[in-house]
């Protein structure tokens, strides 16, 4: 127990981490060319902030937040996602105020109480985008093509993108009442959950897990026959704007998006490749968010991106992610004066920028050298007693073991070479 991580969470180790980094710069150097700042919010909120923003009849809210009272009887949410708190920056701190649109990013730890599997934790991590303060489908688009470009530049070019529009709050009204009608004659059959969610939010049953309410759904209305002529019209224009910038993608009617907070657009980039859990990316528009949280009616957009998916995927695809360069020098000295002396080259060699590294278990000279060689070090200096009274030292190529002697004030310059 006392040496098992918590059910759902895993370590990155000091082996793998260098993926996460790799990932982690591209999306930021990404991020950067599309004129993106990044935001950091804390990791926990007001429980209240995901009810009302995510909304309280989705999987979520319902049963999957990390939800506890803290000392001073407030109740606390570990962030499920990155899209409300952000928006709780935005109104907190009148970033409206500056100039528009605001377009922000993210890389964070998200907390869902779900079942563990291959592609779904309890902590998991993930990369978003937002832009907030315009409608108009450009800003779709740019999100998409963002998605679309960076999972390309990740060496991923065979993913599905799948579109929808879940309309507004009023061609959603019409729609609900239909579905409603499709589901009367199945309310008995329906999960319990989704028996509540009948009244209260029934799009939310076509996103039920439960293999029962999959089935009772199908042949159901969808809501893209029900767009108002407003909603119609951005969904033509997203398509419009999705060609112009050569992007492929499917509509699919049948995406309905697990937050409440969708307006619009609705989109996934699927992947074949990991199985069940293929959704690596998953957004879309947000129009009465921002007004929902207690700001100006302001709308958004914005995608959050799975880091585990992603190098899942990476992964099962062969993408190449280059390690990080090797050890440059180990200092191999004998004697205590040669300590001394290793130990304050090792800082001026670390000060210009060369990765180097000593021995500091008091291996003898054939361990240190054993030693430089796990590191995989490219050069080793030898230093003793007799080289520093010479004002020498040795440098050795561990590859070609080739071997030379150089004075102490050109160590730098032999290893800068
Ligand atoms: P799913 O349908 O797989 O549960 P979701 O709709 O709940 O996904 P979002 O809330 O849109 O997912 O989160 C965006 C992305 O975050 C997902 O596309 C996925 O890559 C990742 N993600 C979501 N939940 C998890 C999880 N429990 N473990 C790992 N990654 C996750
Ligand atoms: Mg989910």
């Amino acid at each position: 127990m006392l040496t098992n991580a918590p059910k759902g969470t895993k370590d990155i180790l000091p082996s793998q981490v260098y993926k996460w980094h790799y990932a982690e710069n591209a999306f930021r150097e990404a991020c950067d060319r599309y004129v993106m700042k990044e935001i950091r919010t804390p990791v926990f909120e007001h429980t209240e902030l995901f009810a009302r923003g995510v909304g309280d009849t989705t999987d979520i809210v319902e049963k999957q937040m990390y939800t506890f009272e803290d000392y001073g009887k407030r109740s606390i949410t570990l962030k499920p996602e990155g899209t409300s708190p952000v928006v709780r920056a935005f109104v907190e701190h009148k970033l409206y105020a500056e100039v528009q649109p605001s377009k922000f990013y993210y890389i964070i730890p998200c907390f869902r109480y779900e079942k563990p599997q291959s592609g779904r934790l309890r902590e998991f991590h993930q990369m978003g985008i937002e832009i907030f303060g315009t409608d108009n489908m450009m800003a779709d688009a740019e999100v998409i093509g963002f998605a679309s470009d960076f999972l390309k530049s990740m060496g991923i070019d065979d993913l599905e993108l799948r579109i929808n529009s879940i309309g507004c709050p009023e061609c959603r009204e019409t729609y609900r009442n239909a579905l409603r009608a499709f589901l009367a004659d199945k309310y008995d059959a329906l999960c319990e959950t989704c028996k509540g969610r009948y009244d209260r939010n029934p799009m939310r049953i076509l996103d039920c897990k439960s293999p029962e309410c999959q089935t009772l759904v199908q042949g159901a209305p969808m809501m893209l026959d029900y767009l108002c002529d407003d909603c119609k019209i951005a969904f033509d224009d997203l398509k419009k704007n999705l060609d112009a910038m050569e992007i492929e993608y499917i509509v699919d009617p049948g995406i309905v998006r697990g937050l409440d907070y969708y307006t619009k657009t609705a989109f996934e980039f699927v992947s074949n490749k990991i199985g069940a859990q293929g959704t690596v990316c998953g957004g879309g528009r947000y129009d009465h968010l921002i007004e929902v949280i207690g700001g100006p009616p302001i709308p958004g957009v914005g995608f959050g991106l799975g880091i585990e998916r992603l190098l899942m995927i990476m992964e099962a695809s062969g993408c190449e992610i280059p390690e990080p360069a090797q050890l440059d020098v180990f200092i191999a000295v004998m004697g205590e004066r040669a300590k001394l002396f290793g130990l304050s080259l090792m800082r001026e060699l670390r000060n210009q920028g060369v990765k180097a590294e000593m021995d500091s278990l008091g291996r003898n000279i054939k361990g240190q050298f054993k030693y430089a060689d796990r590191l995989a070090a490219k050069y080793t200096i030898v230093i003793g007693d007799n080289e520093l009274d010479q004002s020498m030292v040795s440098i050795k190529n561990m590859k070609t073991s080739e071997q030379k002697q150089v004075s102490l004030g050109d160590i730098l310059k032999e290893i800068i070479q």
